[in-house]
C-alpha cells in the first residue's frame, strides 16, 4: 500500500544524501523514481538535489502554484514510477500536501518527503506542518548539537557570527549560516525564549 512519508530533520542532517541513496536503491533494481525539489533552492543548481558529500541527481523543480498531483500524473503517463522523493518539503503548501495525499491514494505512488521540521524561530514551516498533520509515516533523520544531544533546533548565524532571533522564514544565498543545536543550547545562542505573547519571555 502506497503511503506518504516524513522524513525530518534540522540542517545539516543529512537528509538529501538519504534521499538520494534511497532512490538509487530502487533504480539499481530497475524501478524509476521520480525526483521533486523546491525552485527556491538554488544551492545545487536549478533542477538538481544535492548533498554535502558530493553526491548529485537530477530532479524536477515546483514552485508554490504548481499542481503536484498534475505534475506526478503527467510524470506517470509517461511511465512507471516506484516511488516519488520530494526534497525540501518544508517549502510546500499546505494545498500541496494535500495534492500528494491524493497522488498516494488515487494513484497508489508512494511519496517520500524530506524537509526541515522548524526554521531558526523554532516554527513549524507550513510544508512541514501540513506534513506532520497528513504523513502517513513520520522518521526523523537525526543529527547532534556540539554538545553531543540530538539537534532539534536551527539557529541562523548572522556574519558577526552572532544568532539572529528574527528574519524572513526563507532566506538562501545570504551571508547567514545555519547551525544545528540541542534546545538548551539554542536558547542559550538566541538569548531566551522568543516572545511570542505578553509574559511568555524567558528572563534567562
Ligand atoms: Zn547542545
Amino acid at each position: 500500500m502506497a503511503k506518504l512519508y516524513f522524513h525530518y530533520s534540522t540542517m545539516n542532517a543529512g537528509k538529501s544524501t538519504i534521499l538520494l541513496q534511497a532512490s538509487y536503491n530502487y533504480r539499481e533494481r530497475g524501478m524509476e523514481t521520480f525526483l521533486l525539489t523546491a525552485g527556491v533552492d538554488t544551492r545545487a543548481g536549478v533542477g538538481r538535489i544535492g548533498s554535502r558529500i558530493g553526491i548529485d541527481a537530477e530532479a524536477d523543480v515546483f514552485g508554490p502554484e504548481d499542481d503536484l498531483f498534475e505534475i506526478i500524473s503527467r510524470r506517470l503517463d509517461a511511465g512507471p514510477v516506484a516511488c516519488v522523493f520530494l526534497d525540501e518539503a518544508q517549502f510546500l503548501s499546505e494545498t500541496q500536501v494535500w495534492q500528494l495525499t491524493r497522488t498516494v491514494d488515487d494513484l497508489r505512488v508512494p511519496v517520500m518527503c524530506y524537509g526541515l521540521r522548524v526554521d531558526f524561530m523554532g516554527k513549524l514551516f507550513p510544508g512541514s506542518a501540513a506534513l506532520l498533520a497528513l504523513a502517513d509515516e513520520m522518521r526523523e533523520v537525526r543529527t547532534i548539537c556540539h554538545c553531543g544531544k540530538k539537534a532539534t533546533m536551527v539557529a541562523r548565524m548572522g556574519p558577526d557570527g552572532r544568532a539572529l532571533r528574527d528574519g524572513a522564514q526563507v532566506q538562501i544565498g545570504g551571508n547567514e549560516t545555519y547551525v544545528s543545536l540541542c534546545r538548551r543550547h539554542w536558547r542559550e545562542a538566541v538569548g531566551g525564549i522568543p516572545v511570542t505573547a505578553p509574559g511568555t519571555a524567558d528572563p534567562a
